[in-house]
C-alpha cells in the first residue's frame, strides 16, 4: 500500500496500468479525424469576437461595430395589443437570446404577493387559492410603482396595490364559478384590520395592512381606469351552496427572476429566418409532390411554358424545418436544400398585458444598455 503522502500509481478499473491499455493492439491513440479540431476554428469560443466560429462554412462571425451600424435593423411584422412578431437583423444569436431572457426574467411587473383570507369555505385549500391569485396577471404599468421592501412592512399607494375579493353561493343556489372579475380594486388600500397592531384607540380608525396616505385612484397617474384584471374570465374557484371566499389580495412590483408570476411575457422566443433552396429543377409531377409534402405551404408552382411546370420558393418564413420535404430517399436531399440565416431573428413577443408588447420589449433595450453600461463602468 502506498504511504499517505504518495502518489496513486496511475491504474485502470481492472488494476491494469494506462501503458498496457495503450500498447493492445486496436487501441485508438488519437481522435477519430471527425473529432479533431481545424487548425482554422475558433479557439476562444466562449466570446462574440471569434471570427471562426463559422469559418469552416465560409461565413464571417466576427463581430464588428461598423458592420453592426450599416446593418442592424428591426422590422416589426405583426403587431395586436397582445402580440408582437418582428425581425431583429444584424445581430449575434447571443444578443436575440440576451433580450429573450430579460423580457422573460427582469422587465418588471405587478402581481399578487400577499393574500389576506377572512373566509374560505372553498374545497380549494388557502395555499391553493393564494396561489391561483398570484398567477392572475395584473393590468397596471409596473414603471409607476417602487419595489417593496423585503419585510412587507412599508405597504404604501407608492408600491402596493389592494383587490378586494368576495364570493358567496347562497344555500339555495346551485355551484357558481368565482372569477377573475370579482377582484375589485382597493384605491385606498387595505380594509381589513390588522391583527398584530393594537387599534390606535385615539383613533376611530383601526390600522390595516397598509398604510396609504392618499386614494390611488386622486393620484393623476393612476386616473383613467389605469389599473385592472388583464382578463376578467379567470376561474379562480367553484362554491357550493353555503360556501364562501372573502380575502384582500396585495400586488406588489416584482421580476420574473424571483418567481414567473412577475414575468411580463408568455412567453417571448425567436427563430432563425428559414432559408429554403431548391439545388435543382423540381417539375411536373415531382413539384406536385414537393408541394403537397409542405404543409405550411412553403412552395408554389409556375408555369414554365410547354406544358411544363416547376416548384419554386414562395414562402421560406413559413418554414417549420419539419425536413418533410427532403425525406424519401437521397433524391429529395440532393434537391432540397434546408438553412437558416444565421444573423436574422425571427422574434415573438406575447404579453401577459401589464405592458403592452412593444413596451416590454422597450423596456428590455434600456435594461440590456443598463448591464452594458454598468460593465463598462467596472473596467473603467
Ligand atoms: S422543412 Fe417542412 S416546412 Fe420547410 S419547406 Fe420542407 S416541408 Fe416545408
Amino acid at each position: 500500500m502506498p504511504g499517505e503522502d504518495e502518489p496513486m500509481a496511475e491504474q485502470s478499473n481492472t488494476g491494469l496500468g494506462l501503458d498496457y491499455i495503450m500498447s493492445l493492439e486496436n487501441v485508438p491513440t488519437k481522435l477519430h479525424p471527425q473529432l479533431q479540431i481545424f487548425n482554422d476554428a475558433g479557439v476562444h469560443t466562449d466570446t462574440v469576437q471569434n471570427s471562426g466560429a463559422y469559418a469552416l462554412s465560409e461565413a464571417d462571425n466576427s463581430v464588428r461595430i461598423d458592420s453592426f451600424r450599416e446593418n442592424f435593423k428591426v422590422e416589426v411584422k405583426r403587431l395586436t395589443d397582445s402580440e408582437m412578431e418582428f425581425d431583429i437583423i444584424g445581430v449575434d444569436a447571443s444578443i436575440a437570446n440576451a433580450f429573450r431572457r430579460i423580457l422573460m426574467s427582469e422587465v418588471p411587473t405587478m402581481a399578487i404577493e400577499r393574500v389576506y383570507i377572512a373566509n374560505n369555505t372553498s374545497v380549494l385549500k388557502d395555499e391553493v387559492l393564494s396561489h391561483r391569485l398570484g398567477l392572475v396577471p395584473i393590468r397596471a404599468d409596473p414603471r409607476l410603482f417602487e419595489y417593496p421592501d423585503n419585510e412587507g412592512d412599508d405597504r404604501n399607494e407608492k408600491n402596493t396595490i389592494v383587490f378586494g375579493l368576495h364570493g358567496r353561493c347562497e344555500v339555495k343556489q346551485s355551484r357558481i364559478k368565482v372569477k377573475s372579475d370579482k377582484l375589485k380594486w382597493l384605491p385606498n388600500g387595505s380594509e381589513f384590520p390588522s391583527e398584530d397592531i393594537k387599534p390606535n384607540t385615539a383613533s376611530t380608525k383601526p390600522k390595516t395592512f397598509t398604510s396609504f396616505s392618499c386614494s390611488q385612484d386622486s393620484l393623476p397617474e393612476f386616473s383613467n381606469d389605469s389599473i385592472g384584471l388583464t382578463y376578467p374570465d379567470i376561474i379562480l374557484s367553484k362554491l357550493g351552496p353555503g360556501q364562501e371566499i372573502e380575502l384582500e389580495a396585495h400586488a406588489v412590483k416584482g421580476i420574473g427572476k424571483t418567481h414567473t408570476k412577475w414575468s411580463p411575457v408568455a412567453p417571448a422566443w425567436y427563430r432563425m429566418l428559414p432559408e429554403v433552396v431548391l439545388l435543382k429543377d423540381v417539375v411536373d409531377e415531382q413539384a406536385e409532390e414537393l408541394k403537397d409534402k409542405c404543409r405550411p405551404n412553403v412552395f408554389d408552382i409556375e408555369d414554365i411554358g410547354k406544358g411544363k411546370r416547376r416548384a419554386k420558393v414562395a414562402r421560406p418564413r413559413n418554414c417549420t424545418v419539419c425536413r418533410e420535404c427532403i425525406r424519401g430517399g437521397k433524391e429529395w436531399e440532393d434537391r432540397v436544400s434546408l438553412r437558416r440565416v444565421k444573423n436574422h431573428f425571427i422574434f415573438t413577443i406575447e404579453s401577459t398585458g401589464a405592458l403592452p408588447p412593444e413596451v416590454l420589449f422597450a423596456e428590455a433595450v434600456k435594461i440590456l444598455e443598463d448591464k452594458c453600461q454598468s460593465v463598462i463602468s467596472e473596467l473603467s
